[in-house]
């Protein structure tokens, strides 16, 4: 067993992200508050996905404690659940990592945005701190490979994440959210806030969430620049533009029944990138030396399998990889009735 830096030494490595929207459209997880209550009341449904994005070539298995901190439970009002969902996570994580005995697979903590940062308000970053610090300190009991603090929006808040995973002696990926114009919310460029943290100790910087793969790899050049360390990309498989870069405000002007009007965040079904969109994102990582490539909310295997496919790799579930010779009437197998090949077309 070799550990994340050294992988990413030697190439790219898949992580497959997204456990959030994934949960909320199968029915177990309520969008809005988006706490991942079902790592205690379905159980059986996160082991299932972890299953899923394994097969497809996801090299990480990650804990589904995103969202799993101490102010989205309190906004729910079921803070007593804190340690309870978040061991449960981090277990059932290592226990589908054990299902499969003959990948190296790596099993990662998770922080996030606490949503109690404020910049005039020097207390709110010791309410971080204890939020940060109880999380690593869960997930290193579990024995994590590493942790990754991300769809963090301010720098200052980013380094409390980082220092606490590193004074845990753990591995830290820090991974960015980018707002609409193209910087934190303290206002860094991307590679000026990646900078910060790779001086300040983290082992691999990039970007996650809010932006697709177009919007994100626009950022991405000024971060491989600027930094000397590993980088990471993990872009939301949607089809963000340059009028509106992040999924967090989005029009679907095929429709005129979201309420509201903001495809945000369930009714984002015809903004979908199609698998091999990601494929040509990951592809494009591995080319810009940017190692840690993945995917982040609407995530789905079928994205997944493609970026690996990219990556020059054939997980378990390439099995079942896309084959159209046998299709009745878009195939090519000589055995297939001309009545129906040779009027493909008319469909
Ligand atoms: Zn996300």
């Amino acid at each position: 067993m070799s550990n994340l830096i050294s992988r990413l030494n030697k190439g790219p490595i898949l992580c497959a992200e997204g456990y959030l929207f994934a949960m909320e459209r199968r029915g177990y997880l309520q969008a809005g508050a988006f706490v991942p209550e079902v790592v205690l009341e379905h159980p059986e449904v996160v082991s299932q996905l972890h299953r899923e994005f394994i097969r497809a070539g996801s090299d990480v298995v990650q804990a589904f404690t995103y969202y799993g901190h101490r102010e989205k439970l309190r906004i729910i009002g079921k803070e007593d659940l804190l340690e309870p969902l978040q061991k449960n996570a981090l277990q059932i994580a290592k226990d589908a990592a054990k299902e499969f005995k003959d990948l190296d697979l790596m099993v990662c903590g998770d922080v996030a945005n606490t949503n109690v940062y404020d910049p005039n308000d020097s207390n709110s970053l010791k309410e971080c701190q204890k939020m940060f610090e109880e999380q690593v300190s869960w997930a290193k009991e579990a024995g994590v490979d590493f942790i990754i603090a991300e769809t963090i929006t301010w720098v200052e808040e980013m380094k409390v994440a980082l220092k606490a995973i590193k004074d845990a002696g753990l591995i830290a990926v820090c991974n960015y959210a980018i707002w609409r114009n193209g910087l934190t919310r303290d206002e860094y460029t991307p590679g000026d806030a990646c900078k910060i943290l790779e001086d300040n100790g983290a082992d691999v910087v990039g970007l996650n969430c809010f932006r697709g793969p177009k919007m994100m790899m626009k950022l991405l050049p000024e971060i491989r620049e600027k930094v000397s360390c590993h980088v990471a990309a993990l872009p939301v498989p949607y089809r963000t533009t340059e009028k509106d870069p992040g999924f967090l405000n989005q029009t679907d002007e095929g429709c005129d029944c979201i309420p509201g009007g903001n495809a945000f965040p369930v009714a984002l079904d015809n903004l979908y990138c199609n698998r091999f969109e990601m494929g040509k994102f990951a592809k494009e990582c591995a080319e810009k030396k940017i190692n840690f490539i993945g995917i982040c909310c609407g995530a789905e295997p079928h994205h997944v399998r493609e970026m690996a496919v990219a990556l020059g790799r054939k997980p378990i579930a390439y099995k079942y990889y896309p084959d159209m010779s046998k299709h009745y009437t878009h195939g090519t197998d000589p055995t297939l009735k001309n009545l129906n090949t040779k009027v493909s077309k008319s469909f």
